[in-house]
């Protein structure tokens, strides 16, 4: 790979950062990289030490050394599992894991001791593990010291043990090639900020290196970010939940913005029977006290705002999951409260859409092929627009676009308009393989990628035909 097209710069209040230096096209590879840590999260269920695999009662056994659990020999022996193996057996007493299926709580100790091990292996991964900016973590299930004792870590200070610690709860990435998904950390790529509204995405290789992917077009001087969040989260949960994790309240253009570039994400309609307009705060950024109605210049309490807002979010929390109808009659009575576009509007048409497109497409009523294409088509304007980053949604957006309309035209028997709406979706087709490009096999998005390639094969040769 050519040099990166970036440099890593550094000020007081965002720490190291990557800045652009170079003219980056969308779509482009910025930065490929293998894992410094790989490991198990912090709370699993009892996984193999090698593979990632959920182990089961009737499927495992202990490692000879160590006693941590394995699939076979392979994996016994396997370099994945050495860390935590030659400083388990160090301390002179074997891992006993009994009980399978529920979290073990041994296992939050795996990626710490693999972070730690480094020190002994690989002095200039362990280097660049400590240079990460350390946060005040709240660690009191799981104090250094214990960790310290407990595997006689002589070699290893309680500040080094809480600076991992720290590090892996804060730049850690999850890593989802396998189930359960798995922590990792990336070096250069930690540098990469958060933005609500990124300019880059992150995808991984079927090897678990990250991939850091332009999803626009980039300036030179530009920041690079990614976002820690839910992109399609309302304003107030992001920002909440950026701080309880990543312990900063973001202030981003999108943030700063209540009507999230207009989409009105986290607007709802004015009670006023007489009134059409859409009532927000002046900012979500300050304490919110009223909430004022574009229209009518209407003025509604926060706290009945909050009242409204958290009844409907418990009703989605307890809503069963998969159930087509279920979805329909909850976007049915909330359309009439909320902006088209509220957040808990798209949740619910995004699960909907799931359940609908995991159908034959020829199996879908009208009704239910025309709600896909208009929610694919809504959803595609939205993440456009506060999520340009979320290039894996869009390509399946855009997929489903193309075959709800393929499918629609089918059903019309008009062959000259069938043609024009193929080669149509063609163009559709092939920009959503574009988005998909980077996508690893063993995840759904990028099976979706190869066929989508044998689709658009399918697509010439009908062009070709008819
Ligand atoms: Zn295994
Ligand atoms: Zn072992
Ligand atoms: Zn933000
Ligand atoms: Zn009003």
């Amino acid at each position: 790979m050519a040099a990166h097209p970036f440099k890593i710069c550094d000020d007081n209040i965002l720490g190291r950062h990557l800045v652009t230096t170079r003219p980056i096209e969308s779509g482009a590879v910025i930065l490929q990289e293998a894992p410094l840590v790989r490991g198990p999260f912090l709370h699993t269920v009892p996984v193999c030490l090698s593979c990632g695999k959920i182990l089961d009662a009737s499927c495992w056994r202990p490692c000879s050394k160590c006693g941590w659990p394995v699939c076979d020999k392979n994996c016994e022996q396997s370099p994945t599992h050495q860390s935590e193996c030659i400083l388990t057996a160090a301390k002179g007493s074997q891992i006993t894991i009994k009980n399978f299926g529920i979290p073990n709580p041994n296992y939050q100790f795996v990626s710490i001791l693999r972070a730690l091990y480094l020190k002994q292996t690989s002095p200039e991964k362990w280097k660049k593990l400590l240079s990460f900016q350390s946060h005040s973590i709240e660690v009191s299930t799981l104090p250094p010291s214990f960790i310290r004792n407990f595997f006689k870590l002589e070699d290893w200070s309680e500040e080094e043990i809480a600076q991992v610690l720290g590090v892996l709860l804060v730049n850690g990435h999850e890593l989802p090639l396998t189930q359960p998904s798995q922590l990792v950390v990336y070096d250069e790529a930690s540098f990469l900020e958060h933005n609500c509204r990124a300019n880059c995405t992150k995808t991984f290789t079927d090897e678990g290196e990250l991939l850091v992917v332009a999803s626009r077009s980039i300036e030179p001087g530009d920041h690079l970010s990614i976002c820690y969040t839910d992109p399609f989260w309302g304003v107030q949960n992001r920002r909440q939940h950026l701080h309880q994790t990543k312990h900063f309240w973001c202030v981003c253009s999108r943030c700063e913005d209540p009507a999230e570039l207009d989409t009105h994400l986290n607007s709802i309609k004015c009670p006023k029977s007489t009134c059409d307009g859409l009532l927000l705060p002046k900012s979500f950024l300050q304490e919110v006290s009223v909430w004022i109605c574009d229209k009518c210049d209407g003025l509604f309490s926060n706290d009945n705002v909050s009242v409204l807002l958290g009844k409907i979010g418990g009703e989605l929390s307890e809503m069963p999951k998969g159930d087509a109808q279920v979805c329909r009659e909850f976007l049915q009575k909330y359309e009439k409260v909320l902006a088209p576009n509220h957040f808990y509007l798209l949740d619910v048409k995004m699960a909907l859409s799931h359940i609908l497109a995991s159908q034959n497409f020829e199996d879908l009523s009208d009704g239910d092929l025309g709600l896909l294409l208009k929610m694919s088509e809504d959803l595609k304007i939205v993440a456009e627009r506060v999520a340009p980053a979320e290039r894996r949604l869009l390509g399946l957006i855009l997929y489903r676009t193309a075959k709800s309309k393929i499918e629609m035209a089918r059903r019309q028997d008009n062959l000259s308009e069938f043609r024009a709406v193929l080669a149509n979706s063609k163009a559709t087709m092939s920009e959503a393989r574009l988005l998909l490009a980077n996508e690893p096999s063993s995840l759904p998005e990028g099976r979706l990628h190869r066929q989508i390639g044998l689709e658009l094969r399918l697509l010439d040769d009908l062009l070709k035909n008819k």
